[in-house]
Protein backbone atom coordinates (compact mmCIF):
# COMPACT_ATOMS: atom_id res chain seq x y z
CA UNK A 1 0.00 0.00 0.00
CA UNK A 2 0.95 3.35 -0.91
CA UNK A 3 1.85 5.30 2.08
CA UNK A 4 -0.05 8.57 1.43
CA UNK A 5 -3.53 6.61 1.21
CA UNK A 6 -3.67 6.74 5.00
CA UNK A 7 -3.34 9.97 5.38
CA UNK A 8 -6.24 11.52 6.96
CA UNK A 9 -7.81 13.54 4.22
CA UNK A 10 -7.85 10.23 1.90
CA UNK A 11 -9.60 8.10 5.06
CA UNK A 12 -11.84 11.30 5.07
CA UNK A 13 -12.81 11.30 1.76
CA UNK A 14 -12.85 7.60 1.55
CA UNK A 15 -15.97 7.39 4.27
CA UNK A 16 -17.65 10.37 2.22
CA UNK A 17 -19.03 7.37 0.16
CA UNK A 18 -19.81 4.08 0.58
CA UNK A 19 -17.77 1.66 -2.45
CA UNK A 20 -21.23 0.57 -3.61
CA UNK A 21 -22.24 4.28 -4.06
CA UNK A 22 -19.36 5.07 -5.92
CA UNK A 23 -19.73 2.22 -7.99
CA UNK A 24 -23.32 2.55 -8.66
CA UNK A 25 -22.21 5.99 -10.90
CA UNK A 26 -22.05 5.91 -14.74
CA UNK A 27 -18.47 6.70 -16.55
CA UNK A 28 -18.87 10.53 -17.91
CA UNK A 29 -18.83 10.72 -21.18
CA UNK A 30 -16.27 13.15 -23.32
CA UNK A 31 -17.65 16.40 -24.87
CA UNK A 32 -16.76 16.21 -28.46
CA UNK A 33 -17.26 18.81 -31.67
CA UNK A 34 -19.98 17.63 -33.88
CA UNK A 35 -18.46 14.28 -36.53
CA UNK A 36 -20.29 17.24 -39.47
CA UNK A 37 -18.35 20.18 -38.21
CA UNK A 38 -15.43 18.78 -37.22
CA UNK A 39 -14.37 17.07 -40.91
CA UNK A 40 -14.36 20.82 -41.82
CA UNK A 41 -10.70 22.19 -40.05
CA UNK A 42 -7.75 20.17 -39.67
CA UNK A 43 -6.87 22.21 -36.59
CA UNK A 44 -9.95 21.69 -34.11
CA UNK A 45 -9.45 19.24 -31.37
CA UNK A 46 -12.47 17.02 -31.63
CA UNK A 47 -12.45 15.89 -27.31
CA UNK A 48 -13.34 19.04 -25.63
CA UNK A 49 -11.96 18.44 -22.27
CA UNK A 50 -14.25 17.73 -19.09
CA UNK A 51 -16.01 20.13 -16.95
CA UNK A 52 -14.83 20.51 -13.30
CA UNK A 53 -18.12 18.88 -11.88
CA UNK A 54 -17.77 16.18 -14.39
CA UNK A 55 -14.28 15.59 -13.46
CA UNK A 56 -15.57 15.55 -9.75
CA UNK A 57 -18.40 13.21 -10.59
CA UNK A 58 -16.12 10.73 -12.17
CA UNK A 59 -13.05 11.14 -9.51
CA UNK A 60 -15.79 9.90 -6.96
CA UNK A 61 -15.82 6.32 -8.50
CA UNK A 62 -12.38 5.56 -7.94
CA UNK A 63 -12.42 3.76 -4.65
CA UNK A 64 -8.97 4.96 -3.34
CA UNK A 65 -8.80 0.71 -3.60
CA UNK A 66 -5.48 -0.31 -0.99
CA UNK A 67 -4.28 -2.03 -3.90
CA UNK A 68 -4.39 0.39 -6.94
CA UNK A 69 -3.59 -1.99 -9.77
CA UNK A 70 -4.20 0.88 -12.14
CA UNK A 71 -0.87 2.37 -10.97
CA UNK A 72 0.78 -1.28 -12.83
CA UNK A 73 -0.37 -0.30 -15.89
CA UNK A 74 1.00 3.47 -15.72
CA UNK A 75 4.23 2.83 -17.45
CA UNK A 76 5.80 5.71 -15.99
CA UNK A 77 4.03 4.66 -12.44
CA UNK A 78 2.32 7.95 -11.84
CA UNK A 79 0.47 7.83 -8.48
CA UNK A 80 -3.06 7.48 -9.95
CA UNK A 81 -5.44 7.46 -6.90
CA UNK A 82 -4.06 10.06 -5.51
CA UNK A 83 -4.01 12.42 -8.05
CA UNK A 84 -7.75 11.42 -8.89
CA UNK A 85 -8.66 11.56 -4.84
CA UNK A 86 -7.33 15.12 -4.90
CA UNK A 87 -9.58 16.39 -8.19
CA UNK A 88 -12.30 14.70 -6.20
CA UNK A 89 -11.24 16.88 -2.93
CA UNK A 90 -11.17 20.08 -5.64
CA UNK A 91 -7.46 20.54 -5.07
CA UNK A 92 -6.66 20.11 -9.36
CA UNK A 93 -3.65 22.01 -8.92
CA UNK A 94 -2.08 19.53 -6.44
CA UNK A 95 -3.55 16.59 -8.74
CA UNK A 96 -1.51 18.47 -11.53
CA UNK A 97 1.78 18.28 -9.27
CA UNK A 98 1.04 15.19 -8.66
CA UNK A 99 0.28 14.12 -12.53
CA UNK A 100 3.86 16.08 -12.85
CA UNK A 101 6.35 13.92 -10.51
CA UNK A 102 6.07 11.45 -13.15
CA UNK A 103 4.71 12.48 -16.57
CA UNK A 104 6.51 15.61 -17.46
CA UNK A 105 4.07 16.25 -20.22
CA UNK A 106 0.47 15.18 -19.03
CA UNK A 107 -1.66 17.04 -21.18
CA UNK A 108 0.01 15.47 -24.00
CA UNK A 109 -0.39 11.88 -22.48
CA UNK A 110 -3.78 12.57 -21.10
CA UNK A 111 -4.48 12.74 -24.78
CA UNK A 112 -2.57 10.32 -26.72
CA UNK A 113 -1.93 7.68 -24.21
CA UNK A 114 -3.93 4.13 -24.78
CA UNK A 115 -5.08 4.26 -21.79
CA UNK A 116 -7.52 1.44 -22.52
CA UNK A 117 -4.60 -0.97 -22.63
CA UNK A 118 -2.11 1.07 -19.63
CA UNK A 119 -4.00 2.09 -16.44
CA UNK A 120 -7.90 1.31 -17.79
CA UNK A 121 -7.22 -2.22 -18.78
CA UNK A 122 -5.39 -2.72 -14.66
CA UNK A 123 -8.29 -0.70 -12.88
CA UNK A 124 -10.40 -2.89 -10.76
CA UNK A 125 -13.25 -1.69 -12.27
CA UNK A 126 -12.29 -3.32 -15.60
CA UNK A 127 -10.82 -6.12 -14.07
CA UNK A 128 -13.30 -7.05 -10.94
CA UNK A 129 -16.25 -5.38 -12.06
CA UNK A 130 -16.69 -5.74 -15.53
CA UNK A 131 -17.55 -2.22 -15.24
CA UNK A 132 -16.58 0.92 -17.16
CA UNK A 133 -13.54 1.89 -15.92
CA UNK A 134 -12.24 5.05 -13.67
CA UNK A 135 -11.97 7.22 -17.03
CA UNK A 136 -8.13 8.16 -15.55
CA UNK A 137 -7.01 9.58 -18.75
CA UNK A 138 -9.71 12.40 -19.40
CA UNK A 139 -8.97 12.79 -15.70
CA UNK A 140 -5.18 12.86 -16.53
CA UNK A 141 -6.06 15.65 -18.94
CA UNK A 142 -8.45 17.63 -17.22
CA UNK A 143 -5.55 18.45 -14.06
CA UNK A 144 -3.14 19.19 -16.63
CA UNK A 145 -5.33 21.45 -18.69
CA UNK A 146 -7.02 23.40 -15.45
CA UNK A 147 -3.13 24.18 -14.24
CA UNK A 148 -2.14 25.37 -17.61
CA UNK A 149 -4.98 27.35 -18.30
CA UNK A 150 -5.57 28.93 -14.80
CA UNK A 151 -1.88 29.76 -15.21
CA UNK A 152 -1.22 27.19 -11.84
CA UNK A 153 1.89 25.20 -13.23
CA UNK A 154 4.40 24.21 -10.74
CA UNK A 155 6.81 27.16 -10.04
CA UNK A 156 10.17 26.95 -11.89
CA UNK A 157 12.73 25.80 -9.19
CA UNK A 158 15.91 27.67 -8.64
CA UNK A 159 18.45 25.53 -10.53
CA UNK A 160 22.13 25.55 -8.98
CA UNK A 161 24.66 24.93 -12.40
CA UNK A 162 27.21 21.75 -12.54
CA UNK A 163 28.76 23.45 -15.41
CA UNK A 164 28.45 20.36 -17.44
CA UNK A 165 27.52 20.34 -20.90
CA UNK A 166 25.39 17.81 -22.31
CA UNK A 167 23.00 17.24 -25.42
CA UNK A 168 20.14 15.78 -26.80
CA UNK A 169 19.43 14.32 -30.36
CA UNK A 170 15.89 15.15 -31.60
CA UNK A 171 13.14 16.96 -29.75
CA UNK A 172 10.66 14.59 -29.48
CA UNK A 173 9.15 13.30 -26.45
CA UNK A 174 11.91 11.19 -25.51
CA UNK A 175 14.09 13.93 -25.28
CA UNK A 176 12.16 16.74 -23.90
CA UNK A 177 11.77 14.52 -20.55
CA UNK A 178 15.29 13.54 -20.49
CA UNK A 179 15.75 17.52 -20.60
CA UNK A 180 13.37 18.33 -18.15
CA UNK A 181 15.34 16.33 -15.74
CA UNK A 182 18.72 17.33 -16.41
CA UNK A 183 18.48 20.83 -16.23
CA UNK A 184 16.48 20.35 -13.12
CA UNK A 185 19.97 18.49 -11.79
CA UNK A 186 21.79 21.46 -13.10
CA UNK A 187 23.03 20.49 -16.62
CA UNK A 188 23.63 22.53 -18.97
CA UNK A 189 21.12 20.95 -21.80
CA UNK A 190 21.03 21.62 -25.34
CA UNK A 191 18.31 19.96 -27.76
CA UNK A 192 19.35 19.33 -31.33
CA UNK A 193 16.46 19.36 -33.69
CA UNK A 194 16.68 18.55 -37.75
CA UNK A 195 13.51 20.39 -38.35
CA UNK A 196 12.58 23.65 -38.01
CA UNK A 197 10.00 22.61 -35.32
CA UNK A 198 10.76 21.41 -31.38
CA UNK A 199 8.52 18.46 -30.39
CA UNK A 200 9.22 15.44 -32.82
CA UNK A 201 6.14 13.74 -33.63
CA UNK A 202 4.18 15.59 -31.49
CA UNK A 203 4.09 18.51 -33.90
CA UNK A 204 4.64 16.55 -36.97
CA UNK A 205 2.59 13.24 -36.67
CA UNK A 206 -0.37 13.68 -34.22
CA UNK A 207 -2.62 16.18 -35.92
CA UNK A 208 -3.82 18.72 -34.19
CA UNK A 209 -7.40 17.78 -34.15
CA UNK A 210 -5.59 15.55 -31.49
CA UNK A 211 -3.24 16.65 -29.37
CA UNK A 212 -3.21 20.96 -30.48
CA UNK A 213 0.06 22.27 -31.06
CA UNK A 214 -0.36 25.30 -28.73
CA UNK A 215 -0.17 22.41 -25.55
CA UNK A 216 3.42 20.95 -26.75
CA UNK A 217 4.28 24.47 -27.29
CA UNK A 218 3.35 25.14 -23.78
CA UNK A 219 5.56 22.70 -22.41
CA UNK A 220 8.49 23.44 -24.58
CA UNK A 221 8.16 27.11 -23.25
CA UNK A 222 8.66 25.76 -19.51
CA UNK A 223 11.72 24.03 -20.96
CA UNK A 224 13.08 26.99 -22.52
CA UNK A 225 12.49 29.04 -19.36
CA UNK A 226 14.03 26.54 -16.65
CA UNK A 227 16.94 27.09 -19.09
CA UNK A 228 16.77 24.39 -22.09
CA UNK A 229 18.52 25.70 -24.83
CA UNK A 230 17.02 24.41 -28.48
CA UNK A 231 18.80 24.50 -31.39
CA UNK A 232 16.36 23.66 -34.95
CA UNK A 233 17.17 22.96 -38.49
CA UNK A 234 20.73 21.27 -36.92
CA UNK A 235 20.92 17.72 -38.17
CA UNK A 236 23.54 16.08 -36.03
CA UNK A 237 25.87 13.98 -37.96
CA UNK A 238 25.50 16.06 -40.78
CA UNK A 239 25.33 19.87 -39.11
CA UNK A 240 28.38 18.89 -36.54
CA UNK A 241 29.62 15.18 -35.85
CA UNK A 242 29.24 14.25 -32.43
CA UNK A 243 33.40 14.61 -32.23
CA UNK A 244 32.93 18.27 -33.11
CA UNK A 245 30.19 18.47 -30.34
CA UNK A 246 32.83 16.46 -28.11
CA UNK A 247 35.14 19.13 -29.01
CA UNK A 248 32.79 22.10 -27.98
CA UNK A 249 32.26 20.95 -24.52
CA UNK A 250 29.42 18.11 -24.58
CA UNK A 251 30.76 15.43 -21.96
CA UNK A 252 27.67 12.88 -23.18
CA UNK A 253 24.42 12.74 -25.31
CA UNK A 254 21.18 11.45 -25.31
CA UNK A 255 20.07 10.33 -29.08
CA UNK A 256 16.04 10.74 -28.99
CA UNK A 257 16.00 10.56 -33.01
CA UNK A 258 12.83 8.77 -33.13
CA UNK A 259 11.73 6.35 -35.93
CA UNK A 260 10.99 8.77 -39.20
CA UNK A 261 11.93 6.25 -41.86
CA UNK A 262 8.83 5.48 -43.11
CA UNK A 263 8.70 1.71 -44.90
CA UNK A 264 7.11 0.93 -48.41
CA UNK A 265 5.25 -2.73 -49.70
CA UNK A 266 8.06 -2.95 -52.16
CA UNK A 267 4.89 -3.76 -54.53
CA UNK A 268 4.16 -2.80 -58.64
CA UNK A 269 2.92 1.16 -58.91
CA UNK A 270 4.33 2.24 -55.46
CA UNK A 271 6.46 5.01 -57.41
CA UNK A 272 3.34 6.41 -59.02
CA UNK A 273 2.58 9.83 -58.52
CA UNK A 274 -0.23 10.00 -55.43
CA UNK A 275 1.27 7.20 -53.82
CA UNK A 276 2.32 8.68 -50.40
CA UNK A 277 4.08 7.65 -46.65
CA UNK A 278 2.05 8.89 -44.25
CA UNK A 279 5.15 10.26 -42.37
CA UNK A 280 5.53 13.24 -45.52
CA UNK A 281 1.20 13.49 -46.24
CA UNK A 282 1.21 14.23 -42.17
CA UNK A 283 4.24 16.31 -41.91
CA UNK A 284 3.13 18.20 -45.20
CA UNK A 285 -0.02 19.05 -43.61
CA UNK A 286 1.02 19.38 -39.55
CA UNK A 287 4.40 21.19 -40.01
CA UNK A 288 3.79 22.62 -43.49
CA UNK A 289 0.59 23.68 -43.13
CA UNK A 290 -0.57 22.34 -46.63
CA UNK A 291 -4.39 22.21 -45.32
CA UNK A 292 -4.23 26.36 -45.88
CA UNK A 293 -4.95 27.12 -49.74
CA UNK A 294 -1.89 29.95 -49.68
CA UNK A 295 0.40 27.49 -48.63
CA UNK A 296 4.01 27.00 -50.13
CA UNK A 297 4.45 23.15 -49.69
CA UNK A 298 0.79 21.96 -51.08
CA UNK A 299 -0.08 18.34 -50.38
CA UNK A 300 -2.53 16.08 -53.13
CA UNK A 301 -5.93 16.30 -52.16
CA UNK A 302 -7.68 13.20 -53.77
CA UNK A 303 -11.29 12.54 -53.77
CA UNK A 304 -10.89 9.00 -53.43
CA UNK A 305 -8.09 8.49 -51.24
CA UNK A 306 -6.87 4.57 -49.20
CA UNK A 307 -4.56 4.70 -46.43
CA UNK A 308 -3.07 1.18 -46.27
CA UNK A 309 -2.43 0.24 -42.31
CA UNK A 310 -4.39 0.20 -39.13
CA UNK A 311 -2.45 1.65 -36.46
CA UNK A 312 -2.49 5.54 -35.45
CA UNK A 313 -0.57 6.67 -38.01
CA UNK A 314 -3.25 5.30 -40.39
CA UNK A 315 -6.16 6.73 -38.35
CA UNK A 316 -4.16 10.37 -38.13
CA UNK A 317 -3.42 9.93 -42.08
CA UNK A 318 -7.32 8.87 -42.98
CA UNK A 319 -9.07 11.63 -40.79
CA UNK A 320 -7.00 14.07 -42.44
CA UNK A 321 -7.94 12.92 -45.65
CA UNK A 322 -11.29 13.62 -44.60
CA UNK A 323 -10.25 16.97 -43.67
CA UNK A 324 -9.19 18.22 -46.67
CA UNK A 325 -12.19 16.80 -48.29
CA UNK A 326 -11.95 13.05 -49.12
CA UNK A 327 -15.56 12.18 -50.41
CA UNK A 328 -14.72 8.48 -49.86
CA UNK A 329 -11.66 8.19 -47.20
CA UNK A 330 -10.86 3.95 -46.86
CA UNK A 331 -8.53 2.17 -44.38
CA UNK A 332 -7.53 -0.79 -45.81
CA UNK A 333 -6.33 -3.22 -43.19
CA UNK A 334 -4.73 -7.11 -44.10
CA UNK A 335 -6.38 -8.42 -40.93
CA UNK A 336 -9.96 -8.00 -39.49
CA UNK A 337 -11.24 -5.24 -37.03
CA UNK A 338 -11.00 -6.92 -33.81
CA UNK A 339 -7.06 -6.86 -34.28
CA UNK A 340 -6.75 -3.20 -35.50
CA UNK A 341 -4.04 -1.45 -33.03
CA UNK A 342 -4.74 1.94 -33.80
CA UNK A 343 -6.19 3.03 -30.32
CA UNK A 344 -10.56 2.50 -29.76
CA UNK A 345 -11.58 6.25 -29.54
CA UNK A 346 -9.37 7.12 -32.40
CA UNK A 347 -11.18 4.12 -34.69
CA UNK A 348 -14.64 5.34 -33.15
CA UNK A 349 -13.67 9.29 -34.31
CA UNK A 350 -12.94 7.94 -37.53
CA UNK A 351 -15.77 5.47 -37.75
CA UNK A 352 -17.96 8.97 -37.28
CA UNK A 353 -16.48 11.13 -39.39
CA UNK A 354 -17.28 8.53 -42.13
CA UNK A 355 -14.17 6.59 -42.74
CA UNK A 356 -15.14 3.15 -44.32
CA UNK A 357 -12.98 0.30 -43.19
CA UNK A 358 -11.70 -2.25 -45.77
CA UNK A 359 -11.02 -5.03 -43.54
CA UNK A 360 -9.33 -8.10 -44.56
CA UNK A 361 -7.69 -6.85 -47.58
CA UNK A 362 -3.96 -6.19 -48.79
CA UNK A 363 -3.10 -4.23 -51.76
CA UNK A 364 -0.83 -5.98 -54.32
CA UNK A 365 -0.42 -3.54 -56.77
CA UNK A 366 -1.30 0.08 -57.75
CA UNK A 367 -2.27 1.14 -61.57
CA UNK A 368 -1.99 4.35 -63.13
CA UNK A 369 -2.87 6.56 -65.87
CA UNK A 370 -1.27 7.60 -69.09
CA UNK A 371 0.40 10.62 -66.75
CA UNK A 372 1.87 7.97 -64.24
CA UNK A 373 -0.92 8.98 -61.87
CA UNK A 374 -2.56 6.46 -59.63
CA UNK A 375 -6.07 5.20 -60.99
CA UNK A 376 -6.68 2.70 -58.59
CA UNK A 377 -5.38 -0.47 -56.75
CA UNK A 378 -5.90 -4.23 -56.84
CA UNK A 379 -6.78 -5.93 -53.75
CA UNK A 380 -6.25 -9.33 -52.65
CA UNK A 381 -9.32 -10.88 -50.33
CA UNK A 382 -7.93 -12.06 -47.06
CA UNK A 383 -9.10 -14.43 -44.37
CA UNK A 384 -7.86 -14.94 -40.87
CA UNK A 385 -5.63 -17.51 -39.67
CA UNK A 386 -4.30 -18.88 -36.43
CA UNK A 387 -2.61 -16.47 -34.26
CA UNK A 388 0.89 -15.67 -34.90
CA UNK A 389 4.20 -14.48 -32.57
CA UNK A 390 2.26 -11.19 -32.27
CA UNK A 391 -0.67 -12.81 -30.48
CA UNK A 392 -2.97 -11.72 -33.83
CA UNK A 393 -4.16 -13.84 -36.07
CA UNK A 394 -2.36 -14.32 -39.44
CA UNK A 395 -3.50 -12.82 -42.41
CA UNK A 396 -3.80 -15.46 -45.38
CA UNK A 397 -4.70 -14.63 -48.65
CA UNK A 398 -7.88 -16.25 -50.21
CA UNK A 399 -6.37 -17.94 -53.29
CA UNK A 400 -7.86 -16.24 -56.52
CA UNK A 401 -9.67 -13.52 -55.34
CA UNK A 402 -9.27 -9.91 -55.82
CA UNK A 403 -10.97 -6.62 -56.29
CA UNK A 404 -10.47 -3.68 -58.13
CA UNK A 405 -10.98 -0.01 -56.30
CA UNK A 406 -10.77 3.37 -57.76
CA UNK A 407 -8.55 5.50 -55.54
CA UNK A 408 -6.83 8.76 -56.75
CA UNK A 409 -4.34 9.14 -53.69
CA UNK A 410 -2.94 6.34 -52.10
CA UNK A 411 -1.02 6.26 -47.99
CA UNK A 412 1.22 3.79 -47.26
CA UNK A 413 1.59 3.37 -43.38
CA UNK A 414 2.68 -0.09 -42.56
CA UNK A 415 5.55 1.10 -40.16
CA UNK A 416 8.67 3.21 -39.60
CA UNK A 417 12.03 2.33 -38.87
CA UNK A 418 14.66 4.22 -36.76
CA UNK A 419 16.68 6.92 -39.25
CA UNK A 420 19.90 5.19 -39.92
CA UNK A 421 21.83 8.06 -39.49
CA UNK A 422 22.98 8.15 -35.50
CA UNK A 423 24.10 4.90 -35.75
CA UNK A 424 26.01 5.35 -39.08
CA UNK A 425 27.57 8.05 -37.35
CA UNK A 426 28.69 5.75 -34.05
CA UNK A 427 30.42 2.81 -35.16
CA UNK A 428 30.86 1.74 -31.46
CA UNK A 429 27.36 1.25 -30.83
CA UNK A 430 25.45 -1.79 -31.94
CA UNK A 431 22.15 -2.12 -33.52
CA UNK A 432 19.45 -5.04 -33.90
CA UNK A 433 18.34 -6.35 -37.14
CA UNK A 434 15.46 -3.51 -37.39
CA UNK A 435 18.25 -1.05 -36.72
CA UNK A 436 17.11 -0.34 -33.33
CA UNK A 437 19.74 0.85 -31.05
CA UNK A 438 20.82 -1.47 -28.33
CA UNK A 439 20.96 -0.29 -24.84
CA UNK A 440 21.33 -1.83 -21.39
CA UNK A 441 17.77 -2.04 -20.56
CA UNK A 442 18.33 -0.78 -16.87
CA UNK A 443 20.03 2.54 -18.01
CA UNK A 444 19.48 3.41 -21.29
CA UNK A 445 23.29 3.39 -21.80
CA UNK A 446 24.57 1.88 -24.75
CA UNK A 447 28.14 0.69 -25.99
CA UNK A 448 29.49 3.91 -26.96
CA UNK A 449 29.36 4.82 -22.65
CA UNK A 450 28.80 8.39 -23.40
CA UNK A 451 26.03 8.05 -25.58
CA UNK A 452 22.48 6.75 -24.04
CA UNK A 453 19.58 6.14 -25.97
CA UNK A 454 15.92 6.29 -25.77
CA UNK A 455 12.33 6.14 -27.49
CA UNK A 456 11.48 5.02 -30.99
CA UNK A 457 15.31 4.72 -31.81
CA UNK A 458 15.26 1.90 -29.29
CA UNK A 459 12.06 0.74 -29.11
CA UNK A 460 11.00 1.41 -33.31
CA UNK A 461 7.74 2.78 -33.60
CA UNK A 462 5.97 2.80 -30.04
CA UNK A 463 4.54 5.13 -27.59
CA UNK A 464 5.03 9.12 -26.39
CA UNK A 465 4.82 7.78 -22.63
CA UNK A 466 7.58 4.86 -23.22
CA UNK A 467 9.24 7.10 -25.07
CA UNK A 468 9.30 9.65 -21.88
CA UNK A 469 9.96 6.75 -19.60
CA UNK A 470 13.11 6.28 -21.51
CA UNK A 471 13.82 9.91 -21.10
CA UNK A 472 13.46 10.07 -17.81
CA UNK A 473 15.42 6.67 -17.25
CA UNK A 474 18.69 7.74 -19.15
CA UNK A 475 18.52 11.52 -17.15
CA UNK A 476 18.75 9.21 -13.87
CA UNK A 477 21.49 7.11 -15.32
CA UNK A 478 23.40 9.73 -17.26
CA UNK A 479 23.78 11.66 -14.17
CA UNK A 480 25.17 8.82 -11.87
CA UNK A 481 27.41 7.99 -15.05
CA UNK A 482 28.51 11.67 -15.07
CA UNK A 483 29.15 12.21 -11.28
CA UNK A 484 30.32 9.20 -9.76
C1 LIG B 1 1.07 9.86 -36.82
C2 LIG B 1 1.46 9.26 -35.51
C3 LIG B 1 0.51 9.12 -34.52
C4 LIG B 1 0.85 8.60 -33.28
N1 LIG B 1 -0.11 8.51 -32.33
C5 LIG B 1 0.24 8.11 -31.08
C6 LIG B 1 -0.71 8.09 -30.03
O1 LIG B 1 -1.88 8.39 -30.20
N2 LIG B 1 -0.29 7.70 -28.79
C7 LIG B 1 1.00 7.38 -28.54
O2 LIG B 1 1.34 7.11 -27.39
N3 LIG B 1 1.92 7.35 -29.53
C8 LIG B 1 1.57 7.72 -30.79
N4 LIG B 1 2.50 7.70 -31.79
C9 LIG B 1 3.87 7.24 -31.49
C10 LIG B 1 4.66 8.32 -30.74
O3 LIG B 1 4.40 9.58 -31.29
C11 LIG B 1 6.16 7.99 -30.75
O4 LIG B 1 6.32 6.73 -30.13
C12 LIG B 1 6.98 9.04 -30.00
O5 LIG B 1 6.79 10.33 -30.54
C13 LIG B 1 8.47 8.69 -30.03
O6 LIG B 1 9.17 9.71 -29.42
P1 LIG B 1 10.72 9.96 -29.66
O7 LIG B 1 11.09 11.09 -28.75
O8 LIG B 1 11.46 8.69 -29.54
O9 LIG B 1 10.86 10.39 -31.17
P2 LIG B 1 10.12 11.40 -32.17
O10 LIG B 1 8.87 11.95 -31.61
O11 LIG B 1 10.08 10.67 -33.46
O12 LIG B 1 11.16 12.59 -32.30
C14 LIG B 1 12.43 12.41 -32.88
C15 LIG B 1 12.95 13.74 -33.39
O13 LIG B 1 14.33 13.58 -33.69
C16 LIG B 1 14.64 14.36 -34.83
N5 LIG B 1 15.88 13.83 -35.41
C17 LIG B 1 16.09 12.64 -36.03
N6 LIG B 1 17.38 12.51 -36.38
C18 LIG B 1 18.02 13.65 -35.97
C19 LIG B 1 19.36 14.11 -36.07
N7 LIG B 1 20.31 13.38 -36.64
N8 LIG B 1 19.66 15.33 -35.55
C20 LIG B 1 18.70 16.08 -34.95
N9 LIG B 1 17.40 15.70 -34.85
C21 LIG B 1 17.08 14.49 -35.35
C22 LIG B 1 13.42 14.18 -35.72
O14 LIG B 1 13.32 15.24 -36.66
C23 LIG B 1 12.30 14.22 -34.68
O15 LIG B 1 11.80 15.52 -34.50
C24 LIG B 1 2.18 8.18 -33.05
C25 LIG B 1 3.14 8.28 -34.06
C26 LIG B 1 2.79 8.81 -35.28
C27 LIG B 1 3.83 8.92 -36.36
S1 LIG C 1 -7.82 0.58 -9.72
FE1 LIG C 1 -9.46 1.98 -10.49
S2 LIG C 1 -10.77 2.25 -8.68
FE2 LIG C 1 -8.86 1.37 -7.89
S3 LIG C 1 -7.55 3.16 -7.33
FE3 LIG C 1 -7.05 2.71 -9.47
S4 LIG C 1 -8.44 4.02 -10.68
FE4 LIG C 1 -9.28 3.94 -8.58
Amino acid sequence: MLPDRSEAWREELRKKNKNKDRIALERVGMPEVDAQERIKHQDVEVNCGLSSEDAQHEAIRCMDCANPTCISGCPVGINIPKFIKEIELGEFVKAASTLKDKSALPAVCGRVCPQEKQCEAQCFYTQKLKKPAVAIGYLERFAADYARENDKNPQIPNISKNGKKIAAVGSGPASLSFAGDMIKKGYDVTVFEALHEIGGVLKYGIPEFRLPNDIVEFEIDNLRKMGVKFETNFVVGRTASFEDLKEQGYEAFFVGSGAGLPRFMGILGENLNGVFSANEYLTRVNLMEAYQSESETPVLKGKRVAIIGGGNTAMDSVRTARRLGAEKAMIVYRRSMDEIPARVEEVNHAIEEGVEFKCLHNPVSYQGDENGRIKSMKLQVMELGEADASGRRRPIPVEGKFIEEPVDLVIVSVGVSPNPLIPSCLPSIRTSEWGTVLVNEDNMQSDDVDVFAGGDIVRGGATVILAMGDGRKAAESMDDFLTK
